[in-house]
């Protein structure tokens, strides 16, 4: 049975239906993600599982116990937000022991604890700091701090690098990693931004409009889109209906077919090695992306993005003829 089980979760407000029917599981140990567009209910699932937000319908299971109607103190879930939400009358260990305060835990057992968490976020010597004279990093490692002191269960994390500045965001990608595993905690965080999603996830659910739209692993997620707008949301991917892919290749096709721009290999000469399609076509655009120049290409009236690595481009100038080739196994049905 599965650590974390979601039945049939319904969830409106007032007439707006924000999550329909979702039904989730999620295996011990494993750090999962919640990818999607903003307003697609990622964060309302999520409170609902830390019991800040009440279901319409359906049932949590918790490590074999049902939840659903379970104070949230006594859920055993920490939580970590966008916004700090810490006290700012209060120095960091003070905001630490807090809660372990409020379980009338030991003095002792509270000074280990809140030292523990403290070295685990690699907070050394900010313990008599106020959060106000702590960068927005160091801030927010705080509030990590503060969602494993209590031992959790389960840490959910909502957006937590979304205000965090983007180099800064990589050491606590890394350090949320760590601390995931060292805990050996089940982990369910919430992004909006695929390229976190794949660097941080065991699993990722792609929600979009308060349902799952798949679910698999970061490899998977990027490689076999199962939905236009998986397709769309994730890797970037030229999305062509028959009409343009008859016009492309030639043949005839069913439906809508993904390509990701990197698999269409592009050269100055003909290209005569064995891919399914062979094309012509010439340079409409060209941008510079990261570690790629990404090409606009039109061919038979149909344009595509194809990016190419920087360092093994001869670079093509916009109205340059490029021959193009494409293997039928990169081409993703839709
Ligand atoms: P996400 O986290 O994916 O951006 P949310 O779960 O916050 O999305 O919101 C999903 C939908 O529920 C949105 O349409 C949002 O406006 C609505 N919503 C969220 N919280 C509330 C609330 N407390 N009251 C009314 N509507 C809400
Ligand atoms: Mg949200």
């Amino acid at each position: 049975m599965a650590y974390i089980e979601f039945k049939d979760i319904d969830k409106f407000y007032g007439k707006n239906h924000v999550l329909k029917g979702i039904n989730l599981e999620i295996e011990q140990g494993d750090f999962v993600t919640l990818l999607g567009p903003s307003g697609c209910g990622k964060s309302t699932l999520l409170r609902c599982l830390a019991g800040l937000e009440q279901t319409s319908g359906g049932q949590i299971i918790l490590d074999g116990e049902d939840i659903t109607q379970k104070d949230p103190k006594d859920r055993n879930i920490g939580m970590v937000f966008q916004q700090y939400s810490l006290f700012p009358n209060m120095t960091v260990k003070e905001n630490l022991a807090f809660g372990l305060k409020l379980q009338k835990l030991p003095a002792d057992e509270i000074e280990k604890r809140v030292k523990d968490s403290v070295e685990m976020v690699e907070l050394i010597g900010k313990e008599n700091e106020y959060p106000s004279n702590l960068s927005g990093g160091q801030q927010q490692r705080v509030a990590l701090a503060r969602g494993i002191v209590m031992r959790p269960k389960v840490l959910l994390l909502d957006e937590p690098l979304s205000a965090i500045d983007a180099k800064l965001r990589k050491s606590l990608q890394t350090s949320i990693r760590e601390i995931h595993k060292e805990l050996g905690l089940t982990s369910v965080f919430v992004t909006h931004d695929q390229d976190e999603a794949m660097v941080m996830s065991d699993v990722i659910h792609l929600f979009h409009n308060g349902i799952i739209e798949q679910s698999g692993n970061p490899v998977n997620i990027y490689t076999k889109p199962a939905t236009s707008f998986a397709a769309g949301f994730i890797g970037n991917y030229n999305i062509l209906d028959k009409k343009d892919m008859k016009q492309l290749t030639g043949k005839d096709w069913s439906g809508d077919v993904a390509i990701r721009p990197e698999t269409l290999r592009i050269s100055r000469e003909q290209i005569t090695t064995g891919e399914s399609y062979k094309m012509q076509g010439v340079i409409l655009d060209r941008v510079p992306r990261g570690n790629v120049l990404r090409y606009k290409v039109r061919t038979n009236n149909v344009d595509v993005h194809v990016d190419v690595l920087f360092r093994s481009a001869s670079m093509y100038e916009i109205g340059d003829t490029a021959f193009m080739a494409l293997a039928d196994h990169n081409c993703v049905r839709l």
